[in-house]
């Protein structure tokens, strides 16, 4: 069972979490920072980057307030309200050891690791304080990155079964989300959203029967709520149709959290703490349905257009562009070409000039930015009729610069500007479901 931000966002939130696990039984249990907290530990981070150093005090005292007074709430049992303060004023001495002294990306994800630390050691004092038979597992001894920043799946299932098997027989096992080592043992994390990818790597260490991803809403939406009106839950999807929603900006998933379910063949299932009875969304190898499921939308995409004069028959073209991506480690997410030409996006512009110098040397460049992809999810194999030509017409007054279809069975994608993003997803709404 994970529990997300808005899900121990405070000692009542914690408290309903705490009681959802005790009704579970047998179960490891993977917690996020309080909502807000990662955001808060980041803006620490940047202020001591600038030598804001009030400032950055200034936003640790406000941290610090804000765990005392959730301690205080969530503790009734004075020696146990006592541990929580120990623990808590040592991570903000540690903290404000960061202040004022060299300052690098180590420092940073040292700093951003405090939050799942936090929130982890007051569930495990107020699972105490409930006589749960509970114990705290520290995730940074048993997720681990390559060099690549891949979780390493094999040391992972090694570290983590062992980690159980040195404590056996309890019923809850809990442990942080997010946080994790890379290679030269350092304290590093899994990208923001990762607790989801914590649990699902974990779920497939240990051969759970369920992963179960417990957050603020009732299951994957058909469309994206913060941006439409009137979407509704899926009730189910298969890991690919998942796995491409949450990869294309469904923000209720991590955007690779569920490839290890899907190699392990585990279910998982997205469920609201606010409404625990509602069925949510089960991501398992559900049977094709011949329907369009979800629509999502992924921000900040560049578009990078090559147009050769000499690609006309040739072979050989389309190699040569790829490696100058793959030379400067940014991967593609769409592709379409034309006899004389290929598109591509990305979506991170760090070697954006270097890729693009060395391109020009293939032919004519041009560069769209501020570009967002638009991706309809659902079981869309081809000589299922009409699909195609229900997308595009939705969006037939909406400017598209790129379209990508049949590179799997799952997705059409769209590339359409910023500004036109909300349009686009709420007419796809209106015209799909
Ligand atoms: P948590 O903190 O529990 O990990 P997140 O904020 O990361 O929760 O994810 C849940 C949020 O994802 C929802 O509150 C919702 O606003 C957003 N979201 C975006 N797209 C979707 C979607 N298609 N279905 C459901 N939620 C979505
Ligand atoms: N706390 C981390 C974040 O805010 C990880 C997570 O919540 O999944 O990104
Ligand atoms: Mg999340």
């Amino acid at each position: 069972m994970k529990f997300g931000g808005t899900s121990v966002g405070s000692a009542q939130r914690m408290k309903n979490m705490v009681a959802l696990v005790a009704a579970e039984g047998n179960v490891l249990v993977v917690l996020s920072a309080m909502s807000g907290t990662t955001n808060s530990l980041i803006s620490i981070s940047q202020s001591i980057k600038d030598a804001e150093f009030g400032n950055a005090r200034k936003q640790i005292d406000d941290l610090e307030t804000k765990y005392k007074d959730t301690a205080a709430q969530l503790l009734s049992d004075a020696s146990l309200l006592g541990k929580a303060d120990a623990y808590i004023n040592k991570v903000f001495t540690d903290l404000r050891s960061y202040v004022d002294r060299p300052f690098s990306f180590k420092e940073e994800k040292e700093i951003v690791a405090f939050g799942e630390k936090l929130s982890t050691n007051l569930v495990i004092l107020y699972m105490e304080q409930l006589g749960l038979d509970a114990v705290l597992l520290d995730a940074t001894e048993f997720v681990r990155i390559d060099r690549n920043g891949e979780p390493d799946q094999k040391f992972i299932k090694e570290k983590a079964t062992a980690a159980l098997e040195a404590n056996p027989g309890h019923t809850i096992y809990l442990t942080q989300g997010f946080i994790c080592r890379n290679m030269d043992g350092d304290i590093d994390n899994l990208q923001r959203g990762g607790s989801d990818y914590t649990a699902s790597l974990l779920g497939a260490a240990i051969n759970a029967d369920e992963i179960q991803i417990w957050t603020d809403i009732d299951g994957m939406h058909n469309n994206d709520p913060r941006f439409v009106d009137g979407t509704s839950p899926v009730s189910e999807l298969h890991f690919e149709e998942a796995a491409e929603l949450a990869y294309f900006g469904a923000k209720i998933l991590h955007p690779t959290c569920v490839l290890p379910a899907k190699h392990a063949n585990i279910p998982v299932r997205l469920l609201n703490t606010m409404e625990p009875e509602a069925p949510g969304t089960t991501i398992f190898n559900a049977e094709p349905t011949h329907t369009i499921k979800a629509v999502a939308a992924k921000d900040n995409i560049t578009a990078i257009k090559i147009k050769s004069s000499h690609m006309l028959l040739a072979y050989g073209f389309l190699r040569k562009v790829f490696e100058i991506f793959e030379k400067y480690h940014t991967p593609i997410d769409m592709i379409t070409t034309s006899e004389v030409g290929v598109s591509v996006t990305i979506d991170n512009e760090r070697c954006l000039d270097d890729i693009v110098k060395e391109l020009s040397e293939l032919g004519d460049v041009t560069v769209d930015h501020d570009m967002v992809i638009v991706c309809v999810v659902g079981d869309l194999e081809w000589r299922n009729r009409g699909f195609e030509a229900a997308v595009v017409n939705a969006l037939k007054d909406v400017p598209v610069r790129m379209i990508s279809y049949g590179g799997s069975n799952y997705n059409i994608s769209l590339l359409v500007r910023k500004e036109d993003k909300i349009n686009a997803l709420k007419l796809l709404s209106e015209n799909l479901f």
